[in-house]
């Protein structure tokens, strides 16, 4: 149910609407209030598949048919595994490789104690404040939406694609995305297709958030590369016994001190791809001296390493990461335990094995009482997509027509998306969402109070159409062979 807007909030979403109603895609109007529907439905996904919510995903598929007919009457959609949706618009020359945009209908649970701290209602879609509010409203229903007003209002518009596109949305991207992404990925790959590209979410854009850098000149990150995903279980067994006897060997110890030389043998740092590349770019908006600094690697690597290792957030784009997320042991205060064990989630770096990373582990850990399991599924990085393809100067393109003036550069992601499943699909994946982020205002993606701004959604339109509409045409600079 769409909330009632107050009176003063009216004006101010009617001023955005005015500004913000331009030719360059769908009206923002009627899509933000369906984008606002979107979120009352709780398509949240959960580790165990048994658990989500089939009958409300399906609910949310027929208000999809309900909002886009034209899609819907002129597309080919199919249900894939379970929820996923994917579906296929033809172009006028088959022998073109196809664009896939992706998108998750999914979304990660509200966690019942923090209801009290919610603007509105994490399920209420409410517009309010030049807002729309909810669980989804960044992660990830703007795009899913998006991506479906463009799609009907090129329908609307009479555009005819040269080159085919499919519209691909899992249903359990929170939770690894093996039973959508991966499904989809597997029928695309079974049916023998080969992208040109794939586009999913990653990356961003932010203002005033990079040093150097016009804090009026928005800069657009598209994420070329994401960081491998593994868990592990480590574990040491002792002969327990009564804690008045002092113990020769008691595991909480022998673990304790197993976490401890790991932290003190961090993976080693590597500048590498598409770091330099993204350094490059972004000094390309810097000084004169930033600029020579960042476009002269050989020749500042060393000092430049330094600065990116000072900081949590470029660290991690520059070496494989170890976090130890869980410990426990012990049932009673005068029980020497038998067992300690611990979980260590590591994102690997592009490069950097399971295998090569247990082994980097082990040899740190250096005590055979220590015994590392995986746990759950992990995944390699997928590989790093260049830079200098066409497919990159298209969706450079689409930013630049969305985000006037702005700087665009690669870069890669810590978090996984659904897009390391279609690593056979395509060599060409990239990621990026036209979200806006500031030092106040990221959008509180999986926390309270999310929401995106109004104006923000209209250029998720503006994007996507743009992207859609000249990807799919017949100037898109894209290979035709
Ligand atoms: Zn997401």
């Amino acid at each position: 149910m769409i909330a009632r807007i107050p009176a003063l909030c009216s004006l101010l979403l009617t001023a955005a609407l005015t500004f913000g109603a331009g030719p360059s895609g769908p009206p923002l109007e009627s899509a933000v209030q369906r984008f606002s529907k979107s979120l009352t439905f709780r398509t949240v996904s959960h580790a165990d598949p048994a658990a989500t919510d089939r009958l409300e995903l399906a609910r949310f598929h027929a208000f999809l048919r309900e909002a886009f007919p034209l899609v819907h009457s002129r597309l080919e959609c199919r249900l894939i595994g379970q929820s996923a949706l994917l579906y296929h618009w033809p172009g006028t020359r088959p022998s073109l490789k196809p664009l896939i945009l992706l998108a998750h209908q999914d979304v990660v649970a509200v966690d019942e104690a923090t209801l009290h701290q919610w603007t509105h209602p994490p399920f209420s879609g409410v517009i309010a404040d030049g807002f729309v509010w909810g669980r989804g409203a960044r992660d990830f229903k703007p795009g899913l939406m998006a991506i479906l007003e463009s799609a009907e209002w090129l329908l609307q518009q009479g555009f005819v694609p040269e080159r085919s596109l499919y519209l691909a949305f899992g249903d359990d991207e929170e939770v690894q995305g093996y039973g959508g992404a991966g499904a989809v990925a597997g029928h695309l790959a079974a049916a023998g297709v080969q992208a040109e590209l794939i586009l999913d979410e990653g990356g961003g854009v932010a203002l005033g958030m990079v040093g150097g850098v016009d804090p009026r000149r928005p800069v657009a990150m598209i994420a070329v590369a994401e960081k491998g995903y593994l868990s592990l279980d480590l574990v040491v067994e002792g002969s327990g016994g009564h804690s008045a006897a002092s113990p020769r060997e008691n595991p909480i110890v022998v673990l304790a001190d197993a976490l401890r030389r790991i932290e003190a043998k961090p993976f080693p740092a590597a500048l590498q791809e598409p770091v330099p590349s993204m350094l490059a770019g972004l000094g390309e908006g810097m000084g004169f001296w930033k600029g020579f600094v960042f476009s002269n690697l050989w020749l500042t690597g060393g000092v430049t390493t330094r600065v990116l290792l000072g900081d949590p957030e470029t660290e991690a784009m520059i070496r494989t990461t170890v976090a130890i997320t869980r410990f426990s042991s012990g049932v009673q205060d005068n029980v020497i335990p038998g067992r300690a064990s611990a979980v260590a989630n590591l994102r690997l770096l592009p490069g950097c094995s399971i295998p090569q990373a247990m082994q980097h582990l082990t040899d740190a850990i250096d005590d055979p009482r220590v015994k590392l399991s995986v746990r759950g599924r992990a995944s390699e990085a997928p590989p790093v997509t260049p830079v200098s393809t066409p497919g990159y100067a298209l969706i450079s393109s689409a930013i630049r027509t969305t985000f006037p003036g702005a700087l665009v550069a690669p870069s890669i992601t810590a978090g996984t998306t659904d897009i390391r499943h279609y690593a056979r699909v395509s060599h060409n994946l990239y990621r990026f969402v036209p979200s806006v982020s500031t030092h106040t205002f990221s959008g509180n993606g999986h926390r309270t109070d999310e929401r995106l701004p109004v104006e923000n959604y209209r250029q998720y339109l503006t994007f996507y159409s743009t992207f859609m509409r000249e990807g799919a045409g017949p100037r898109s600079g894209l290979p035709t062979d």
